[in-house]
């Protein structure tokens, strides 16, 4: 079975283009809410992020107080790298156990969705990685629209922590354009069919992928 990764920039359409894979049949792990979760309730992770962070990381009901840990982590550096030391190998195990009850089921292909996939080097355990693509100010307005909480302002400061847009495009095997330069459908059709073919090399040729 193949282990397939899709990322893309904040509002690029990832999480959309990733539903239409699913739409297929085809088994999406999302890595970002599932880390949420383990974080909420993995007992082994909770016990390691209280002895890091302190009792404060989960509140009196044992609910993760993620603005207290969002203070704590995202403004320093060392902190957030230790966060990301506790978290990543917990959600690469659960992914791994996800993924090979897939592979008993019969699944051809899985793919695992991360916004920070290259950042977090998860590109490294996966047997290709597409990238959805679209301009920054599309993204951004998409953002604002889907996000009413988050200005202009917010939006930018997320990008600026994100890998820039064409090194994505450079690392990765397959790119989807979601700019309305080309019907979406029709890209994931095709890199489908590719990647149940064993994602061959030639394919990456096609018109919608990177040149
Ligand atoms: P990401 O997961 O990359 O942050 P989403 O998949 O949530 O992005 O898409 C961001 C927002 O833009 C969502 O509200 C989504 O419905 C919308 N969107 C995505 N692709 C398109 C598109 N091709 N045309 C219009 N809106 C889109």
């Amino acid at each position: 079975m193949l282990l397939i990764g899709i990322t893309g920039g904040i509002g690029s359409g990832k999480s959309v283009v990733a539903r239409v894979f699913a739409a297929l049949g085809v088994p999406v792990y999302d890595s970002d809410s599932r880390a949420k979760w383990l974080m909420a309730h993995d007992p082994a992770l909770r016990e390691q992020l209280t002895a890091a962070f302190g009792l404060a990381t989960y509140d009196a009901a044992g609910q993760l107080d993620r603005a207290y840990l969002a203070r704590v982590a995202f403004n320093n550096p060392t902190q957030l790298a230790w966060l990301n030391e506790l978290v990543h190998p917990r959600v690469g195990a659960d992914f791994a156990a996800w993924a090979s009850q897939q592979a008993a089921a019969g699944q051809p292909y899985v793919l695992k969705e991360a916004a920070l996939l290259f950042e977090a080097n998860i590109d490294r355990g996966l047997d290709a990685v597409i990238t959805v693509w679209a301009p920054a100010a599309m993204r951004q307005a998409r953002v604002l629209r889907r996000d009413p909480q988050r200005s202009a302002a917010d939006v930018q400061a997320i990008m600026a922590r994100q890998l820039d847009d064409d090194e994505k495009v450079r690392r990765a095997t397959y790119v989807v354009y979601n700019d309305d330069s080309q019907l979406v459908l029709p890209q994931v059709l095709a890199l489908d069919a590719a990647i149940r073919r064993g994602g061959e090399v030639a394919e990456k040729s096609l018109d919608f992928t990177k040149t």
